[in-house]
């Protein structure tokens, strides 16, 4: 028997009318539904997507369907060929553990043709989100052998995996990009019954680091000082007790920013740092003064912080970074391949006229960190 509450206040709520608090609370009643009331909602917006018509499908996208994609695990494992049907392939990301069914379709489109050049971008990106080994072993073949509507994509055919958060080397091994754990970096003050200012915290958010940087000469500050010791984050599966990612608040809004990383796990400036022509405007930078962000409560998928259906509390640790933009996996300097991605800063969070978000990824093979900024 499925508790129906939920379900029923939510088809309210939508059908009210549509502000940013009634979409603050959809999400919020999303976040607390279960998998069976989350298909039931799924099913749901299938028949509203019939019902409504074009004008009525990307507000049924936005506030019904990807919500769930991003923050009921499996909700939508039933209605996977139907948005396919529907040609409901964006965002993408509505695709990330799909179902085999809906990967055969998916593939068999491909094979078939598609003429509309939006689609098939869709379908491909739509295609790489199932991530499954059929999908894996697909854009390996791909790599030797093109398909014929690869020059029809916008981006290299090899970009779509890599915006789904993984990629095939040529022996057709997948290299994933990102953590299916996810934590919430949440306000220090709204955990209750921990102190502020603990040290035993299995994270430090900004914390002033020794050095300083040598290209603008600001004291650098460490992003993330990450106890990878402690039981929470044994899923980053560092290979070190303690990983410091510093970096330069001013620097990193122009290029990655690489740094070393001793066997203490502290961050040292990397040589192969390449100092962009243009560093802004010598302004003053603020250096942050207290810690404001601690580990919160994990999240239900990696996708939570998705940028289309929240734009707050976006800072964590694991999961899936949120792109204002592409997808921005910086390459390693030394393996030349693409660097995981560990956790993100949204800096409204920590600074009341903060912007953009600063990521921060690791090479565990090469003990390189980097980290890179996008404005919001
Ligand atoms: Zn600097
Ligand atoms: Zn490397």
């Amino acid at each position: 028997m499925v508790e129906l509450g939920l379900v029923d206040t939510f088809k309210a709520l939508y059908r009210s009318p549509h502000t940013r608090r009634t979409t603050e609370r959809l999400l919020a009643l999303t976040r607390e539904l279960s998998t069976d009331q989350g298909q039931i909602l799924a099913a749901w917006a299938i028949e509203l997507l019939d019902a409504e018509g074009e004008n009525e499908r990307d507000s049924v996208i936005d506030a019904v369907i990807l919500p769930l994609a991003c923050a009921v695990p499996n909700s939508l494992t039933h209605v996977y060929i139907d948005l396919i049907e529907r040609r409901v392939l964006y965002p993408s990301v509505l695709f990330h553990n799909a179902t085999i069914d809906s990967r055969k379709l998916l593939a068999r489109r491909l094979r078939e043709g598609i003429d509309d050049e939006y689609e098939l971008r869709d379908t491909v990106q739509a295609f790489a989100w199932v991530d499954d080994s059929v999908v894996h072993s697909a854009f390996s073949h791909w790599q030797q052998t093109p398909p014929s509507w690869a020059t029809r994509l916008w981006l290299p055919l090899q970009s779509y995996p890599v915006a789904a958060g993984w990629y095939v080397t040529g022996d057709g091994m997948r290299h994933p990009l990102y953590h299916q754990t996810c934590y919430h970096l949440a306000p220090t003050a709204s955990v209750e019954g921990v102190p502020s200012t603990s040290v035993s915290e299995p994270v430090g958010v900004i914390t002033l680091h020794e050095g300083h940087c040598p290209w603008c000469d600001l004291r650098l500050v460490t992003l993330f000082d990450l106890h990878g010791d402690t039981p929470k984050l044994a899923f980053l599966d560092l290979g070190i007790d303690r990983l410091c990612i510093a970096m330069c608040v001013r620097c990193t809004g122009y290029t990655t920013i690489y740094m070393d990383i001793d066997t203490q796990g502290d961050s040292r400036w990397s040589r192969y740092n390449v100092r962009p022509d243009y560093l802004g405007p010598t302004g003053e930078y603020r250096l942050p003064t207290e810690q404001k962000l601690m580990l919160g409560p994990p999240r239900r998928t990696p996708f939570e912080a998705h940028r289309y259906i929240t734009d707050r509390g976006i800072s964590q640790i694991g999961g899936y970074p949120t792109w204002e933009q592409d997808a921005r996996f910086p390459t390693c300097p030394i393996c030349r391949r693409l660097m995981p991605f560990i956790g993100q800063l949204h800096w409204t969070d920590i600074e009341e006229f903060g912007a953009g978000t600063t990521y921060a990824y690791y090479c565990r093979d090469c003990r390189i960190a980097a980290t890179n900024y996008e404005s919001s």
